[in-house]
């Protein structure tokens, strides 16, 4: 394996902390200078958020190893056009993101109107983005997400507002996130890896694992998070190779190495 995409929450993160194994996996990774990158759907938050999220954990991260639902919708959105004018539905920090990466954000005459998590939504900017997508915009969103976890329960995420979209507009979003393989592809692209070198590291099935089977990377399921064996046995969605946490992906991907 010559670069690995890791999933944070419930595979490198519980809530604040560290998974057992995470920091040493990570400390590893650096010595062997195999690169990785962090994958998250989550675009409520900016790179510089999950970077402090990730530090507050003890696992040094750099900013170049962060890699967002936006990051990978900025990476598509420039491959269909340079230099295009945005019309962001997002939190300030996506929209710091996107500008950080020179897109021009923009309202009128925009050329594509991109959706993410926007925990700052209000009816004003739905009404405002409901006009342009009725006049056929070209229409992203930054991932599928029907809901996002919390502590109290879930809670409605782009999933559920791109369904308002479609009922009031008709129109159905181009989707990045994971488990879209554009995700991968964007990810992979960064990392100067192919995707026969790479491997996904995560504990959801519908999404990391589904990820890496579209876009033909290895990858392994850790149960530190949302998926059980019993959901695993029933899975549309098979892993390459199945591990307790990151203790035994660290101790699989040292044998590789020396093998
Ligand atoms: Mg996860």
């Amino acid at each position: 394996m010559k670069a690995f995409l890791l999933d944070i929450d419930g595979t490198t993160l519980l809530g604040p902390d560290a998974l057992p194994g995470a920091i040493d996996f990570v400390t590893w990774l650096r010595a062997e200078g195999i690169p990785h990158l962090w994958l998250t759907n989550n675009t409520s938050m900016s790179r510089g958020a999950w970077l402090a999220r990730l530090a507050a954990a003890g696992l040094d991260p750099r900013p170049e190893e962060i890699y967002t639902a936006g990051d990978a919708t900025i990476d598509h959105l420039t491959a269909l056009d340079p230099a295009p004018r945005v019309h962001l539905v997002g939190t300030e920090d996506l929209r710091r993101d996107f500008e950080r990466a020179g897109i021009a954000l923009a309202e009128d005459d925009a050329d594509m109107l991109v959706l993410g998590y926007d925990t700052e939504l209000t009816y004003d900017k739905i009404r405002r983005a409901a006009l342009p997508l009725q006049d056929g915009v070209t229409f992203l969103a930054t991932h599928p997400d029907a809901t996002c976890p919390t502590p109290a329960g879930p809670i409605p995420d782009v999933g559920s507002f791109l369904a308002m979209f479609e009922t009031a507009c008709g129109r159905t979003a181009t989707v990045i996130g994971k488990p879209e393989a554009t995700m991968a592809a964007g990810a992979l692209g960064r990392l100067g890896a192919s995707a026969a070198e790479a491997c996904m590291v995560g504990d959801r099935l519908a999404t990391d694992i589904r990820m890496a089977n579209r876009a033909g990377l290895a990858s392994c399921l850790v149960l530190t998070g949302v998926t059980t064996r019993e959901a695993l046995a029933t899975s549309e969605d098979e892993p390459t190779h199945v591990f307790d946490g990151l203790e035994d992906v660290h101790a699989w991907a040292r044998e590789v190495a020396s093998a």
